[in-house]
């Protein structure tokens, strides 16, 4: 049996943790499904190796992973390494070249946890934000002049191309159309800016001629953020841009019950490149090392990523485990309310895995 050939990247701070908790608990579903196995290599970049080698990973580091099957990815971010160089030294260096325009990021309110909304429940926030991933707000494009001086000029220009705005809409109509509901919101700031923003309206409405099937609407991102609040049960697939999806998918997980379970899927659609999987949590130095990170976000993208690769049957089955074990609240871990560990949370999803006799 050939193995899906993963290349883990777990990072910094409680990336470690969590893709080790993943990487256990997929070869436990790999044992109990059979017809499948996983080949994980590991590869030690992040903050340690920065402060190693002066780079975040080596200069080869794409073409040692750009075979793999998928990449499995924790989280960068150190107290003593700048933001910006962690940031851009391997997520978006992986994730840009490999051309993973189309991040994916659904939320829902699993079994047993409690959303801050009091108004809500489960059925009610539903969820599928789609952030696109390779321009906009996080192109790099800027620069900074006569720096440190009191006329310093500081930009970032938010880039947005026909074809890279296109695409993501294209791709979010696809997903709306394979969900129950179809439905779609744009999301812009088209009022206030009035160039790429404008362009991401029309082109939306030029797409939406495609998806006769899909119901769609549009929305400004500040106003946006009330009706995630107010009115969860009116939405379903989101599409926006690189930066305000980044601030909404974080909002959507708190209102889903904790950063800790959101899951994200960086793809490649054309399946030129290796789509990389990740919790949506950064590295929160704040808890690491203290055994305590929730691991059901790595789970989750451990979901997704046996979607992409063709294993329905076994991502139904890991989050048939996932929510057999968020419904019990002695296994939540310290984010939920609860005093359960990272290794407790673990253990009950690879014993629910191995009980499952669906
Ligand atoms: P964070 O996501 O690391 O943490 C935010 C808060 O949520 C913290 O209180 C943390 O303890 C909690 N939290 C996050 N994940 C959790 C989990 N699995 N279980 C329990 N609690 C969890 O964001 P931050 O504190 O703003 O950033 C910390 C570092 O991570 C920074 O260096 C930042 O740049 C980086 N970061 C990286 C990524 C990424 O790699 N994709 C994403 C976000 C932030
Ligand atoms: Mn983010």
């Amino acid at each position: 049996m050939k193995p899906y050939r993963i290349a883990a990247i777990p990072g910094d701070g409680i990336g470690q943790e969590v893709i080790a908790a993943g990487i256990a608990v997929l070869d436990a579903l790999a044992e109990r499904a059979g017809g499948f196995r996983f080949a994980f290599d590991r590869f030690d970049w992040g903050s340690d190796y920065y402060k190693a080698h002066g780079v975040m990973m080596p200069a080869d580091g794409l073409a040692q992973i750009k075979d793999h099957d998928a990449i499995f990815f924790g989280a960068v971010g150190a107290p003593d390494v700048p933001d910006h160089i962690t940031l851009w030294g391997l997520r978006l260096a992986i994730c840009q070249p490999f051309d993973q325009y189309a991040n994916v990021r659904p939320t829902r309110i699993l079994p047993g946890i409690t959303s801050p909304l009091r108004h809500v429940t489960g059925p009610e926030l539903d969820w599928v934000i789609v952030r696109e991933n390779s321009e906009g707000e996080y192109a790099g494009v800027g620069g900074r002049v006569h720096q440190g001086h009191d006329n310093e000029v500081a930009t970032d220009v938010s880039m947005m191309t026909r074809s890279g705005v296109t695409r993501i809409i294209r791709y979010a109509f696809e997903l709306a159309r394979s969900r129950p509901r179809k439905r779609l919101t744009v999301v812009t700031k088209s009022n206030a800016q009035r160039h790429a923003m404008v362009m991401w309206d029309e082109i939306a409405a030029e797409v939406a001629r495609d998806f006769p099937d899909v119901t769609w609407d549009k929305m400004l991102v500040d106003a946006m953020t009330m009706r995630m609040t107010m009115k969860p049960q009116s939405l379903d697939t989101i599409v926006a841009t690189n930066l305000h999806a980044d601030i909404l998918s974080d909002l959507a997980a708190a209102l889903a019950g904790s950063l800790g379970i959101a899951p994200t899927a960086n793809i490649n659609p054309e399946r030129r490149f290796p789509s990389m999987f990740e919790p949506i949590h950064g590295s929160a130095f704040d808890i690491a090392g203290k055994g305590i990170a929730n691991p059901v976000g790595t789970f989750w993208t451990a979901c997704q990523m046996l979607e992409h690769l063709g294993e329905k049957p076994a991502a139904d089955r890991l989050m048939r485990a996932v929510e057999r074990v968020t419904a019990d609240p002695a296994l939540h871990t310290p984010d939920l309310g609860g005093t359960a560990t990272t290794q407790a949370v673990t253990d009950a999803v690879i014993a629910a895995i191995r009980g499952d006799n669906g």
